[in-house]
């Protein structure tokens, strides 16, 4: 995709964030236990806080297996955490009709939510009963507007439409009018663009951007394609296996990523519009999350890794603007044993520049 630089509205000052996760964690037990030993779980979700202001979008980016949904679900109030909160409007969200209808969650699939029976008029209609939004207006009337907000024009062509009917690009159109049908605050888009031809990803990504430019919303965007959060995010929160490794604004973040894993997923995406970022050689693959590695999750998979990697996993480190990673290199005071690069693997890879992690600061 090209990434030419919007100029995000998205408001990040200190009024308290519409919708926020606060030290969220999901283990999926695998295995029961017997007489409380054995189980395993899979450790999804370790401790993430996230914050989506009204009137901005926040990225989630990472590979598959990272934790994205979990976390969305969670934020969806669809699955229960094991531990940590979800405040809407700065207080603990009570499950119910009326979170539901605030915070509304668009899949990566439309035909999953669409029931392929139901007219489009059937789906946009029904949220519109159920909630008693109709305030006396024609059904058709709000249809109608609901279709025009998502840009299928005109209405009267798309109305009476079956999911099957209709483009992969115009049956995501109709999952987001039903989700705004309900006048949400909140919405949660995971992977919205993934399963769409690469040519139409634009137009819905552009439909995002001007529902929080036009209608305050905050959105959740979640993706594994850190060059489409560019585009689109005012905030980028990066997650590997489970854990926020980096967040910050959208474009120093993807201009001078400081964390290693960052800068994996960015040599991984090249874009004409932003600097180049160092190349590094990772290897392997997210590991198993019933056993996570200890200390850092990355460092299996990182050139720069030292011992306290393998030890101590690492706090988030504040760096300039808002912007945080939570990676060891960041820190001034290591011991020379901590700060052993691991047997067998030079500190940095292909290069070794002067973009590693060079930002030292205190813990956030
Ligand atoms: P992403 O959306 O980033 O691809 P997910 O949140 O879907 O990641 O998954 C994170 C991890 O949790 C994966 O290892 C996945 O297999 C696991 N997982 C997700 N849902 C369940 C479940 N219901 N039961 C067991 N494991 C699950
Ligand atoms: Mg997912």
């Amino acid at each position: 995709m090209t990434t030419t630089e919007r100029t995000g509205t998205g408001r990040v000052d200190g009024g308290v964030p519409v919708l926020e996760a606060r030290s969220l964690v999901k283990y999926f037990p695998v295995r029961r236990a017997r007489f409380g030993v054995g189980g395993s779980a899979v450790h999804a979700v370790e401790d993430v806080t996230l914050a989506l202001p009204e009137s901005g979008i926040t990225a989630v980016v990472g590979e598959s297996g990272s934790g994205k949904s979990t976390l969305a679900r969670m934020l969806a109030q669809l699955i229960k955490p094991t531990s940590g909160s979800v405040l809407l409007d700065g207080k603990p969200a009570v499950p119910g009709r009326s979170y539901a209808r605030a915070v509304q969650l668009v899949l990566q699939d439309p035909f999953e939510s669409l029931n392929p029976v139901h007219s489009v008029r059937y789906h946009l209609a029904r949220p519109l009963q159920v909630h008693g939004l109709t305030g006396g207006a024609s059904l058709d009337g709000l249809v109608t507007e609901l279709l025009e907000r998502v840009s299928l024009t005109p209405a009267d062509e798309f109305i009476a439409k079956l999911p099957h009917e209709l483009s992969g690009g115009q049956r995501q159109r109709v999952a987001i009018a039903r989700a705004l049908a309900v006048r949400p605050r909140v919405l949660l888009a995971d992977e919205p663009v993934s399963m769409l031809d690469v040519s139409i990803r634009l137009g819905l990504l552009n439909l995002l951007a001007d529902l929080r430019d036009r209608d305050g919303l905050a959105v959740l965007y979640v993706t594994h394609d850190i060059a489409s959060a560019r585009y689109l995010a005012d905030q980028i929160a990066v997650m590997y296996a489970g854990q926020v490794v980096e967040s910050g604004p959208a474009a120093p973040l993807t201009d001078e990523p400081a964390h290693p894993y960052t800068q994996l997923l960015l040599s991984a995406a090249p874009d004409p519009d932003r600097p180049t970022p160092p190349t590094l050689a990772a290897q392997g693959a997210p590991p198993n999350l019933t056993r996570p590695p200890s200390g850092c999750r990355f460092h299996p998979r990182c050139p720069h890794a030292m011992t306290v990697c393998t030890q101590t996993a690492p706090p988030a480190f504040a760096l300039t603007g808002g912007h945080s990673s939570a990676c060891w290199l960041h820190a001034r005071d290591l011991t020379a044993a901590q700060s052993q690069p691991l047997q067998g693997r030079g500190r940095g890879g292909q290069d070794d520049g002067p973009q590693q992690a060079t930002a030292k600061e205190t813990p956030a």
